[in-house]
């Protein structure tokens, strides 16, 4: 009801051709045809401020990515069974902005490739196959990834080899100190995997703990947890799909925030831009084992195109000092979203890092109360204001306020007064 005849007319095709397992975002659907830097356009010529896209990290139609894109794709696309440059170019770049350990990469086209193989060479390494994820983690869409992701809900059952963590919420965990209370629930689960004779395999996290409601602070909180995974036998996945190539402003990856080398790390999203490329980096010894007994081939993976995508989005971070960028907008933008604080009772904690901003929103501030329904409200009221994000957290809060890097200061005051102005049209 109200919509006017295109919108409706894809709707309707949508639900008579599409599996029915796709969820559109938003009552009044959004009809995009157009990209550039931030910002998006709808069918009627609508411009908005995009809030929520990490693929177009380095902003929508880079120049950039086009050109190296077009360029590769007019003399070859094929795949790793030749010898080609382009891979081993981007591997020697993107391993520079890794930990030295770190030394091997493979490349995939999903963030569910990736973290699958993980999955797969974890327990190849440890002999064993007990995973952790934290309680609202998204790893993925394939067998094993999805075993591994209780935000898809009930009807997705868990692998009766994982196991959950509370996400490690400064904001309404009571503990003097969130790194031993989450390494402290990592040991329990540790051990319940033991109870039932399941030998621990490894940790899996995104280390902004995006999908558990953007959880950044304090940095450093990581630590004791990792520790005691590999007093464990195991060891710690970092999932860099959301938090990685700069986003958070204060390091290239989201574990180098927290002081901790992985040994394996997982990329997607925003490794070219759009493009789908996703990678795999992995200490040497620990991808050993798999890779003694197993051949890997990744009909795309790692073609030239991508690797010509990815390279050119790497270059861009670069040159256009996009981590630095995010840092100090970042900085701004959360700033600003704190004096929402003063006004609505029902902003209980805003928090991030970089531009990965969580903006939690609560009945009562003294209990905490989640607030889901006025969430789900207030991105409705900010799709009116051309401002387009969506919820996070395991009680559906919190705004996850994630824009391209392009994003700049003077889109500040479109998106913290849409702000205001939803929370106001909606009596708070
Ligand atoms: N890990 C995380 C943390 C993610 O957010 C996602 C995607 N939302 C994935 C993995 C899966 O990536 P893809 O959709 O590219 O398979």
């Amino acid at each position: 009801a109200g919509l006017d005849a295109n919108l409706r007319k894809l709707t309707d095709k949508r639900q008579k051709l599409l599996g029915e397992s796709y969820r559109l975002f938003y009552r009044k659907p959004v009809h995009l045809v157009r990209g550039e830097g931030q910002y998006l356009w709808d069918a009627a010529g609508e411009k908005y401020l995009d809030v929520y896209n990490n693929v177009a990290s380095i902003g929508h139609c880079h120049p950039a990515v086009i050109e190296a894109v077009h360029q590769q794709m007019q003399r070859l696309n094929t795949h790793t069974r030749y010898l080609h440059e382009a891979i081993l170019d981007y591997s020697e770049a993107l391993l520079a902005t890794m930990p030295a350990a770190i030394d091997r990469a493979m490349y995939m086209c999903t963030g569910s490739e990736a973290n699958d193989l993980a999955i797969r060479v974890a327990r190849a390494y440890s002999g064993g196959s007990g995973i952790i994820v934290s309680q609202e983690a998204y790893h993925g869409t394939s067998e094993l990834t999805s075993g591994v992701s209780p935000a898809l809900g009930s009807g997705q059952p868990l692998a009766a080899t994982t196991r959950l963590v509370p996400p490690p919420d400064r904001y309404r965990v009571n503990a003097p100190d969130l790194g031993t209370w989450f390494a402290t629930q990592i040991q329990r689960q540790i051990d319940d995997m033991q109870a039932h004779g399941i030998k621990f395999a490894g940790f899996l996290a995104d280390s902004i703990f995006s999908s558990d409601g953007v959880l950044p602070d304090p940095r450093g909180f990581l630590q004791q947890a990792i520790e005691v995974v590999h007093n464990n036998g195991g060891i710690f996945i970092a999932d860099e799909v959301q938090p990685g190539f700069g986003r958070t402003g204060e390091a290239f990856w989201g574990f180098a925030r927290h002081g901790v080398v992985p040994d394996i790390v997982t990329t997607g999203k925003p490794m070219g831009n759009g493009i789908p490329v996703s990678g795999l980096l992995a200490k040497s010894e620990v991808l050993a084992a798999f890779s003694d007994a197993i051949p890997y081939f990744n009909t795309f993976g790692g073609n030239p195109v991508s690797m010509a995508a990815a390279q050119a989005v790497l270059k861009v971070i670069h040159e256009e000092q996009l981590q630095e960028h995010s840092r100090v907008v970042g900085a701004k933008l959360l700033a600003e979203l704190k004096t929402l604080m003063d006004k609505y009772d029902c902003v209980g904690d805003v928090r991030g890092a970089g531009l990965f901003i969580g903006f939690e929103l609560v009945a009562d501030r003294e209990n905490k109360t989640p607030d889901k329904a006025l969430a789900l409200d207030v991105v409705e009221q900010l799709r009116d204001n051309h401002v387009l994000t969506s919820v996070a957290g395991p009680y559906g809060n919190v705004l996850k306020l994630r824009p391209p890097l392009a994003f700049q200061e003077q889109d500040i005051d479109w998106l913290v007064g849409a702000l205001d102005r939803s929370l106001a049209a909606l009596g708070r």
